[in-house]
């Protein structure tokens, strides 16, 4: 099969070098196109010196549609804003969609929702494969321990970071509503402050933390009586994610339209 072409969004941002490093490095695809904000100031650039590889002869764009045209897939680490437009341009095109950006609102997920029944969509908060095993790890601790066990999700991330919690954090709670057989929307409690009154039981509580370079760590605890169980993952490099992302790409080449998760594609669902 020939190389698979992928057109990084973003890619003058933290993630978009990285993916450009990753699928430069990776077997059986190639970088097809890169495209950034028009006020970016990568627009222009070269996309192997924005990535510290050297020219690779890629000019940052700020069109995906043209792009689109000769590549296979876009992988779309950007802002909730521009990642939905990508998903419409994408299901336009019936080509795929590795969707990495976090912070969407409701209804940018029903415009997702709606783009993955023309397009091939993996979507993820969190593209390394240790977080997904965590969140596999997450659902079935919470199945097995019940509301007993007083469950708390505390993240810390860099200083940049524009959302909170973090897409991963929320992962990891669907993960353990799912695991409660509950809906994480009705049980969800966020940045406590002042007078909050005591825990309701069953709840499940995050916390975020900010500061320095930190890539990103994930803790989940489950809180008993007399005894705490702690699952953590701590991201040290973000070429994990970008590894992931080029991963869930060539994944992705050959399936139906639909929405797919990064444990459909690591094929974690029964863990
Ligand atoms: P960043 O701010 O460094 O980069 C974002 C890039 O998107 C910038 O270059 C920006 O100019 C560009 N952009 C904005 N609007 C655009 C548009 N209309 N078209 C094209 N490009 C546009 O941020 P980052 O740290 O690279 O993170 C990007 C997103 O990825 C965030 O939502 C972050 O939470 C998420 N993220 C996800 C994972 C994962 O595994 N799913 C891992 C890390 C980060």
């Amino acid at each position: 099969m020939s190389d698979m072409r992928l057109i990084v969004a973003g890619a003058g941002g933290r993630m978009g070098r990285t993916l450009i490093q990753a699928i430069t490095a990776a077997d059986g695809a190639v970088v097809a196109g890169a495209v950034d904000a028009p006020a970016s100031a990568a627009v222009g650039r070269d996309a192997g010196e924005l990535a510290g590889l050297g020219r690779n002869g890629i000019t940052v764009t700020t069109d995906v549609t043209a792009l689109l045209a000769s590549a296979d897939a876009l992988v779309d680490f950007t802002v909730p804003a521009a990642s939905v437009i990508h998903a419409e341009i994408v299901a336009r095109a019936g080509k795929i969609l590795v969707l990495g950006t976090t912070g969407f609102s409701g209804e940018n997920e029903t415009l997702i929702a709606e783009a993955a029944k023309r397009a091939v969509v993996v979507k993820a908060g969190n593209f390394s494969m240790g977080v997904n095993l965590l969140a596999a790890l997450t659902r079935r601790v919470a199945a097995t321990l019940g509301e007993d066990f007083d469950i708390e999700i505390v993240e810390m991330h860099h200083n940049k970071k524009i959302d909170a919690p973090s897409g991963t954090a929320l992962m990891l709670g669907r993960a353990a509503a799912d695991g409660r057989g509950v809906n994480l929307a009705q049980r969800s409690i966020r940045g406590r402050d002042g007078e909050t009154g005591a825990r309701n039981k069953g709840d499940i509580g995050f916390a975020s933390l900010r500061g320095g370079t930190v890539v990103g760590d994930h803790s989940v605890i489950f809180a008993g009586t007399a005894e705490r169980i702690e699952l953590t993952h701590k991201a040290e490099d973000r070429i994990i994610f970008a590894r992931g992302a080029v991963h869930a790409a060539l994944w992705a080449r050959g399936q139906r339209p639909g929405l797919y998760s990064m444990a459909d594609v690591l094929g974690l669902g029964d863990v």
